[in-house]
């Protein structure tokens, strides 16, 4: 049996033959609010392995490598194994959630350029908002890696924005993280799905993402099977 190497609040990642693979297995688990609100909702996994899989094959389609290799069943994947860099970088076109907050502006507002965060993933100190300078004497990532991670955001963010936009659908706002590669190269890694994006229907105005579940909304899972609709529906392996 292959070895768990690591079981995150909505993932698995296990050891495959190939030092430099790695299985990813989406769970159906939904947590919120650093693991203090939790449920089982049947059919994430396999919406999020699909939408997942879906982004980083249009990524990599388009220019931006990263770790996805292929989907193997409905809610597992392969990916090539990175060290991940405990880094959350946050990327937002449209004031929503915590930024709301930490600036006292209302939700929906367009922001003039798109904001890039930085967020040190450290679940007992809450996952903190930090600064170059932070990263730097923690000695996170390098300047250059910084750079790196910078620029393939805002790529990301583009190259998302346009899609998402042509479905009728705004990006407000998503998360990424990094990892290094075999080869030390910085490679785009984790996920890419309504659980990590804030996804709101033009039309309808209705938020189609994780905030139905943080917010008690209903309807969580078919926001995401609208998604990943959107995007052309389910993908056979
Ligand atoms: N996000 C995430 N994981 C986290 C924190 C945030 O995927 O641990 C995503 C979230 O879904 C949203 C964006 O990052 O798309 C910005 O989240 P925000 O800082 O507004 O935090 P929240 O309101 O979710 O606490």
């Amino acid at each position: 049996m292959e070895e768990l190497l690591y079981e995150g609040k909505a993932k698995q990642l296990f050891q495959t033959e190939d030092p430099n693979i790695l299985r990813v297995k989406y769970k159906d688990d939904a947590t919120a609010f650093n693991g203090e609100k939790k449920a089982r909702l049947t059919g994430k996994g396999e919406l999020n392995n699909q939408i997942a899989a879906w982004f980083f094959q249009f990524l990599k389609d388009k220019g931006v490598p990263n770790h996805f290799i292929r989907m193997i069943s409905p809610t597992e994947q392969l990916v090539k194994k990175v060290a991940i860099i405990p880094l959350e970088v946050v990327v937002r076109n449209i004031v929503a959630g915590s930024l709301a907050k930490r600036l006292g502006l209302e939700e929906g507002t367009s922001l003039r350029q798109p904001v890039v965060e930085f967020y040190y993933k450290n679940d007992d100190l809450g996952d903190p908002l930090i600064n170059q300078d932070h990263i730097a004497v923690l000695e996170l990532a390098s300047e250059e890696q910084l750079h790196e991670m910078k620029t393939i955001a805002l790529q990301v963010n583009e190259l998302i924005r346009g899609q998402m936009d042509r479905l009728g659908i705004t990006l407000v706002d998503f998360k990424l993280e990094f990892g290094i590669d075999a080869e030390g190269r910085v490679l785009l890694a984790d996920e890419i799905s309504p659980d990590t994006c804030r996804f709101w229907d033009q039309r309808t105005k209705e938020r189609l993402d994780k905030d139905r579940f943080r917010r008690d909304l209903g309807q969580v899972i078919e926001a995401y099977e609208e998604i990943l609709s959107r995007l052309g529906g389910k993908q056979g392996v």
